[in-house]
């Protein structure tokens, strides 16, 4: 038997069984085989930014709402229920990709340059030291110059690191990202968007998770 049908008909003997057998059915499995058995995903059309869009107009969180046109392209739409507005999510796109683009990098900075830097900061610190004390208080000259040259070199492989980890970062785009990355990013960083239907703007309000990592950005 095909895996699909298989899985299908265990959820069928579940749920035909749930009056007496509690249904445990793993919710990944049910939408699998939901949509083997329709022949389409019904309830797994990807909104990027899923309870995320708030109209500006009366304060509402938006429905989330779709229609798939006869060339078969499925629209995800943003619904206002108490003002009875759509906005399409390719827009809402249109308005914020830059900031979404800067989300990205600001992620990855803080992510992968954070250490570095600090590390970066604490060597300059130290060799600063040294050469106080190589020139006050009489420092021993081997030792300053052995130090020195440690440092030094950490100091060029930290400052190569950064800056060949810095140029990929600038080159990131939210849409380079996977599913899985976006949808963690959004979550984390975006608390909501208010949307403008009658004005036709979208902010991003974000979390204060991400004020704090953009701080980090340099
Ligand atoms: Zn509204």
């Amino acid at each position: 038997m095909d895996r699909m049908l298989e899985i299908q008909q265990m959820l069928t003997d579940t749920l035909s069984h749930a009056d007496h057998t509690p249904a445990i059915v793993d919710e990944e499995l049910w939408d699998k085989a939901n949509a083997n058995a329709t022949g389409r995903d019904f309830r797994k059309f990807h909104y990027l930014f899923k309870g995320k869009v708030w109209c500006d107009s009366c304060g509402c969180e938006c429905e989330h709402t779709s229609t798939t046109k006869s060339n078969g392209i499925t629209y995800l739409y943003y619904r206002c229920p108490t003002c009875h507005t759509y906005m399409n999510e390719s827009r809402i796109i249109h308005f914020i990709g830059d900031s979404l683009d800067d989300m990205v990098r600001t992620h990855y900075i803080y992510e992968d340059l954070r250490k570095p830097k600090k590390r970066y900061q604490l060597v300059s610190d130290e060799m600063r030291e040294l050469i106080y004390g190589y020139s006050y208080r009489s420092l021993d000259e081997d030792y300053y110059r052995k130090m020195m040259e440690i440092y030094s070199e950490e100091k060029k492989e930290l400052e190569e690191t950064i800056s060949k980890r810095k140029q990929e970062i600038q080159n990131m785009i939210f849409f380079s990202q996977s599913a899985d990355e976006q949808k963690a990013m959004i979550r984390a960083y975006i608390d909501h968007i208010n949307v403008d239907y009658m004005m036709n703007t979208v902010e991003p309000i974000y979390t204060s998770e991400y004020e704090r990592i953009q701080k980090y950005v340099f």
